[in-house]
């Protein structure tokens, strides 16, 4: 059944512009809302199944107490091994013993993506409520499914985003700060996937997510330093808003085309390697490396390479991954390499998104070499002299690297 689905929604993902899923029905954002928040599940449904990670049901027990004395019959589950298609089985199993009328996803991507994925396939509302600000899952209307092990192995549209987001600051400031570092580095990917793949585009919609792409990067830029020196600050929650929000609105109105290039591409190749020894966000900052390596090799752009010196100065400052060593890849034998780049090659990849073709070999050199100084001389000189930056940026062809 489950294949029967995707084959379905596969369909769906190619008209995906005539059948835009920009947003959540209703976002509710602030700190303790968690008690408010009862009364807008509720009028979704009274009987809960609430799918979520084994620490998370922990931690989410006082909520639950609070949804019980509210009315709400409800029966908790755990995703575990992943958000992969055996979970998904049992997890449909125990919705339908239960008469669930409403699925609540509590904790990190996969959680969220495992909740969103059971109530498309059950057509029942959904309600997520992030644990983290690791990334946009609370938003979309998309999820990635994995084998049991973590590797990855397909994406799912789904008719639309959740009814409900429950975006509660004092529970994701329960979260290790890795995990707001990691959403940082997937939300600034929307950038550099977002333009090299539609940079050039006529769509008044993808013009305005590849626009939205570049505020987020600024932002991001700007803030997430000061962010990630003063948890729970309003700096600090303003960049929350860039990683689960923002990221998502790109996502949403930027469509299929505007999401995932060879960043998640690699990120993907990376899970049949490393299933769990790295987060999500934490493979697709380094993915990023890799395409901006990628565009710099095979098409001589220099505007990649002084991208790719900017990214490294700010992954330092905030502790994001900038070689394979730094996602405890640094034993990799040549043969994982390899099975990880042609992954990432498949040929339905979002890697031939790219305005050229990569062979496998580049692409493990590529992969090999994200910390390389800068050969063309010039380029780095440029990075410390802000008025040649503008300059360098203020055309439109730039622009789409800046
Ligand atoms: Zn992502």
């Amino acid at each position: 059944m489950l294949n029967q689905s995707k084959k379905t929604l596969s369909a769906k993902t190619s008209n995906s512009f005539l059948t835009l899923s920009i947003a959540p029905a209703k976002v509710i954002r602030g700190s303790q809302i968690l008690n408010q928040a009862v009364s807008y599940i509720s009028r979704l449904g009274n009987r809960p199944l609430i799918v979520s990670g084994n620490k998370t049901l922990d931690i989410a027990d006082n909520y639950l107490e609070l949804l019980e004395s509210e009315g709400l019959d409800f029966v908790k589950s755990s995703y575990t091994p992943d958000c992969s298609e055996s979970s998904l089985e049992i997890l449909r199993d125990k919705a339908q013993a239960h008469e669930a009328d409403v699925i609540i996803g509590i904790g990190g991507g996969k959680a969220l993506d495992t909740a969103k994925l059971l109530a498309h396939h059950l057509e029942i509302p959904v309600v997520t409520i992030p644990t983290s600000a690791a990334t946009c899952a609370a938003w979309t209307a998309l999820s990635n499914v994995y084998s049991d092990e973590g590797a990855f192995l397909y994406d799912v549209a789904l008719d639309s985003c959740p009814d409900l987001l429950i975006l509660d600051y004092d529970l994701i400031q329960t979260a290790p700060q890795s995990t707001l570092v990691a959403g940082i580095g997937d939300a600034i990917a929307k950038w550099y996937e977002a333009s090299v793949s539609s940079g050039h585009s006529e769509q008044t919609l993808i013009i305005s997510a590849v626009q939205q792409a570049r505020i987020l990067r600024d932002i991001l830029l700007q803030k997430s330093v000061a962010a990630l020196q003063s948890p729970g600050s309003e700096v600090w929650q303003e960049v929350v808003d860039a990683t689960v929000l923002l990221a998502g609105v790109i996502g949403g109105i930027g469509g299929a085309q505007c999401r995932t290039v060879a960043a998640h591409a690699v990120h993907n190749g990376l899970t049949h390697v490393c299933g769990s020894g790295s987060i999500h966000g934490e493979k697709v900052a380094y993915g990023i490396l890799v395409q901006l390596r990628l565009e710099e090799m095979l098409q001589g752009n220099q505007l990649a390479a002084t991208a790719r010196q900017q990214l490294l100065k700010f992954y330092t400052e905030i502790g994001l991954p900038q070689k394979l060593d730094d996602l405890g890849l640094g034993n990799i034998t040549l043969k994982q390499l390899q099975k990880a780049a042609e992954f990432a090659l498949q040929p339905n990849s979002d890697i031939h998104r790219l305005p050229f073709k990569v062979a496998l070999e580049q692409l493990m050199a590529a992969m090999v070499s994200t910390t390389a100084p800068v050969e063309a001389s010039g380029i780095s000189n440029s990075l410390n002299s802000p008025s040649n930056q503008t300059k360098k940026f203020s055309g439109s062809k730039s622009q789409r690297k800046a």
